[in-house]
């Protein structure tokens, strides 16, 4: 059997289908039809065109607790994450959530039944409002070591390949596609793709 390994996994567009859910959402509230194709940047107010207020409006909406809990996980994630758990390796979820949605992301993780050994918030985006009690910078992240990590941002991505040295998958999302090669950078399609990385 091989070593266990120690594994970064995002939440957002990885495990957690979430700007699918963000299309539906501002179809509902403004009325505007954006094809997830059409989100090609990580600036949600951009892909949307959406107004400083109406942004606002959007970004408080889809932190509410039920809404996040509503979110539908991405296919195959969870069994992959079970999988993997069940052959030894280490599991450790890492977010860049608000500090505010921490307890709301760990009843998500429970009521899906994702298995892990460690749950870190990483302030991934400067977030004005974050708990620095509760959310690591990436300097600490950059401290941690990982044999593999799943990440959908291409910065975060960049970061985990060039500045920490781990073999990141990148799951593929219209977002991160003109994101710049690197030797350890991974593009994913699907989690069938991610599953052999870690063996
Ligand atoms: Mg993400």
């Amino acid at each position: 059997m091989s070593r266990s390994k120690r594994i970064y996994v995002d939440v957002d567009d990885v495990v957690s289908r979430t700007t699918e859910t963000y299309t539906r959402i501002v179809r509902e509230e403004f009325g505007r039809t954006v094809p997830f194709e059409n989100l090609t940047t990580f600036d949600l107010r951009a892909s949307f065109q959406l107004t400083d207020n109406e942004f606002h409006y959007f970004f408080d909406l889809v932190h509410q607790h039920d809404l996040l809990l509503g979110f539908a996980p991405v296919d195959g994630a969870i069994d992959v994450l079970n999988a993997w758990s069940g052959q030894g390796h280490c599991i450790e979820i890492v977010t860049g959530r608000p500090t505010s949605a921490r307890d709301v992301t760990l009843e998500w993780l429970d009521r899906h039944g994702v298995t892990y050994n460690e749950f870190i918030m990483v302030d991934k985006y400067n977030r004005p409002g974050n708990d620095p009690a509760v959310a690591v910078s990436k300097s600490d992240l950059a401290a941690r070591t990982y044999d593999l990590a799943v990440e959908d941002s291409g910065e975060m991505a960049l970061f985990l390949a060039e500045e920490m040295g781990v073999t990141t998958a990148l799951k593929d999302r219209p977002w991160n596609r003109g994101c710049t090669d690197h030797d350890r950078l991974v593009r994913c399609m699907s989690w069938e793709d991610i599953k052999p990385l870690a063996t």
